[in-house]
């Protein structure tokens, strides 16, 4: 039977499947017939960092709905969480916030599902949800040989993991466990929309709750909603260069937004690239890129695939050509 894919991705294009498993339980794995497992595979979460590339997906899918939210140990200070891979994102956090659990509060309103959000190590408002796993579970899907990673284990940098490069649709994530603080909790409110939106609301000792209050509105002020607009967020990491071709590039553009990140190095706002080489105003078929934000690319209608994959090439293109830096996909090329 052919399954449309259309409900099953964030950027809402039409793409076919006619091998789609959804895997309720890591035992799931083990009932299905090994030539299946043993090809080429795709794991899906909510399908809000992928962009389907091909009209009809031939390999298998594996869409991940394991569910469950568990406490499985408690300190003084501490409590530790074992969420199913399946659970949505958002609805942890809050979960959290419920019961005054913190460490994730930063993290508010990112789509996706729990499984999914160690793959590229999500983060926002300077916070990375790496500051908060203690370890991942499930299961390498050829062989169904179980494994646990530490934190450690993953190798999380920026934006990556082990998951999204080495074990990339081998290893199925099945569980994420979690370290939260109970009191004395740790605020990060020194981003700067954050703290101007604090300031503007008059909240000087802002608890887990307001930061996750006013990074919900910060968010919802700028972001497409993926169910109005079809989008997967960011669709390019923000470039980091080294801090000698940095100088040469503030030589001709003076205005060039940065961040250190060590004295070696500099980040630069991906959406700044885009913009100057002039994209808020151009438009391919039915894509383009979002007004508020610059690095998210939007299907503007009837979008297919390739016309947003075609679109987000010709960025990349215009990049390199004005300023020499190749920028690399967030987005799961699929
Ligand atoms: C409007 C919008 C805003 C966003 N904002 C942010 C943001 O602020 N910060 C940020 O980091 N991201 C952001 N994202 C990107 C996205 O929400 C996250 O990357 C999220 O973690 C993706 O979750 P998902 O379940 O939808 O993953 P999917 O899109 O389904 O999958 C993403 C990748 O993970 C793999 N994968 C999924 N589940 C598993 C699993 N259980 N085991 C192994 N591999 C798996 C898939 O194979 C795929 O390669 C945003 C996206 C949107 C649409």
């Amino acid at each position: 039977m052919k399954h449309s894919l259309k409900d099953l991705n964030s950027f809402g294009v039409e793409s076919y499947s006619s091998n789609l498993y959804y895997i309720n339980s890591i035992e799931d794995f083990s009932n299905l017939d090994s030539h299946i497992r043993e090809k080429e595979t795709i794991i899906l979460g909510g399908g809000t960092n992928i962009l389907l590339k091909s009209k009809i997906i031939e390999k298998p899918i594996f869409k991940i709905q394991i569910q469950g939210i568990e406490i499985y140990n408690e300190t003084e200070n501490e409590v530790y969480v074992s969420v199913g891979a399946g659970v949505n994102w958002d609805q942890f956090v809050w979960w959290c916030l419920d019961n005054n659990f913190g460490g994730i509060e930063n993290l508010v309103s990112i789509p996706g599902n729990v499984g999914s959000a160690p793959i590229q190590n999500i983060g926002a408002y300077g916070r990375e949800v790496k500051d908060v796993v203690v370890s991942c579970e499930g299961v390498f899907i050829k062989n169904l040989q179980k494994k646990t990673f530490t934190n450690s284990d993953c190798n999380f940098t920026y934006r990556s993991s082990i998951f999204k490069n080495k074990l990339k649709n081998l290893f199925a994530i099945t569980k994420v466990n979690f370290v939260l603080t109970k009191n004395n909790h740790l605020i990060f409110s020194d981003y700067g929309s954050v703290k101007s939106a604090l300031n503007n609301s008059n909240i000087i000792n802002p608890s887990i709750n307001d930061i996750a209050n006013v990074i919900k509105e910060i968010r919802e002020s700028k972001l497409p909603d993926y169910k109005v607009i079809g989008n997967a967020g960011s669709f390019f990491k923000n470039p980091i260069i080294n801090k000698e071709r940095f100088e040469k590039l503030k030589f001709d553009y003076k205005d060039i937004p940065y961040f250190n990140i060590n004295k070696k190095e500099v980040k630069i706002p991906a959406a700044w690239l885009i913009e100057t080489c002039g994209f808020k105003k151009i438009k391919y078929k039915n894509v383009s890129v979002h007004n508020n934000q610059s690095l998210v690319i939007v299907n503007l209608g009837k979008a297919t695939g390739i016309d947003i994959y075609k679109f987000s090439q010709k960025i990349k293109e215009s990049v390199v050509k004005k300023f020499d830096i190749l920028l690399e996909e967030e987005v799961n090329i699929i």
